[in-house]
């Protein structure tokens, strides 16, 4: 009857609904002590200067490899680490992991180019994050211009001043900043001139249809026109393809990140990897 169809419908969302509570929990539980325990790992992407294939900086992402249910994505364990605020030692450890990672690099001429380290909201807020940052850098080496932080539009936006005050303080240092997923919140280019911010990555959904979609290509063509105006330096993420490339350089955007150049690899893939590359980039040129 209806009556049983509706009654088990009911049970079937309350169990799901419990299911993903547990789920959560059990998550959470996991998380704490993840990095102690060796589970979570860093993986690196290359961000590519279009018009010449030279690697012009490399995006540091976070993995999680769970005992029992294998490996685990970010867009999962992030905002379980945000709630918790496990993000504040988790987002520590990937930071000095990155910038030790990075000078290590350096120093054997692997790498030339800047090391670019999402940061969570949650750990933007913290009233000493210039200072995490500084003792990471400090411990690595690595030189404060070799270093960028990508940070969401929400995170800049939140609070102004004190938000003002640490990108101030971070450009004073040498720290680059960018605004990841950039087109996907609220602030407006205007607004964001104020802040000391190096570069916008334009995020992947505008460029998934370009070239053909005439929206898509009227909205990036836009952003990247906007954004080169007031100044910043703009990436496309999320590039797939050649004609893709193409269209994001016919409308003078000049770097992009995407498995058309690379997946993001583990630290002994990478250093195969850049070696090819540029085997490849010095034999054309
Ligand atoms: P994001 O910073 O915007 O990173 C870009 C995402 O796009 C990454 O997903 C990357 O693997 C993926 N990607 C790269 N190239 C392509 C492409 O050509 N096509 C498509 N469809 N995707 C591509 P991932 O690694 O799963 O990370 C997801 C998000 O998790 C990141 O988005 C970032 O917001 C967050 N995240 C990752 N690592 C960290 C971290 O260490 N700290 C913090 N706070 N957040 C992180
Ligand atoms: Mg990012
Ligand atoms: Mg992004
Ligand atoms: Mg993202």
């Amino acid at each position: 009857t209806a009556k049983e169809a509706g009654h088990n419908r009911y049970q079937f969302y309350s169990e799901d609904m419990t299911a993903r509570a547990i789920e959560r929990l059990s998550l959470e539980h996991d998380l704490r002590g993840a990095v102690e325990r060796g589970e979570m790992f860093l993986v690196y992407q290359p961000q590519i200067e279009l018009g010449t294939s030279r690697v012009i900086g490399v995006e540091v992402l976070m993995r999680w490899r769970h005992p029992a249910r294998g490996l685990i994505s970010p867009v999962r364990f992030i905002p379980v680490a945000e709630d918790t605020g496990l993000i504040l030692s988790i987002g520590e450890w990937g930071l000095r992991e990155s910038c030790r990672q990075a000078q290590l690099w350096y120093e054997r001429g692997l790498l030339n180019a800047c090391i670019s380290v999402n940061v969570s909201a949650v750990q933007f807020r913290q009233t000493d994050f210039v200072g995490i940052i500084e003792n990471a850098l400090q411990e690595s080496g690595l030189a404060p211009t070799n270093l960028e932080l990508e940070l969401t539009e929400s995170a800049v936006m939140q609070g102004a001043e004190p938000a003002l005050n640490k990108l101030r303080e971070l450009d004073a240092l040498g720290v680059k900043v960018a605004i990841d997923d950039f087109g996907t919140g609220y602030s407006s280019l205007a607004y964001l001139r104020q802040f000391t911010v190096d570069r916008l990555k334009i995020d992947q959904s505008f460029v998934r249809d370009v070239p053909g979609n005439n929206d898509a290509e009227a909205i990036a063509a836009a952003i990247v026109a906007m954004g080169l105006n007031l100044g910043f330096r703009i990436i496309a993420e999320g590039v797939e393809t050649e004609a893709q490339a193409e269209f994001l350089q016919s409308v003078l955007c000049k770097e992009g990140q995407g498995y058309l150049f690379a997946w993001p690899m583990t630290a002994i893939e990478f250093e195969a990897w850049i070696a090819g590359w540029q085997n490849r980039a010095g034999s054309t040129s």
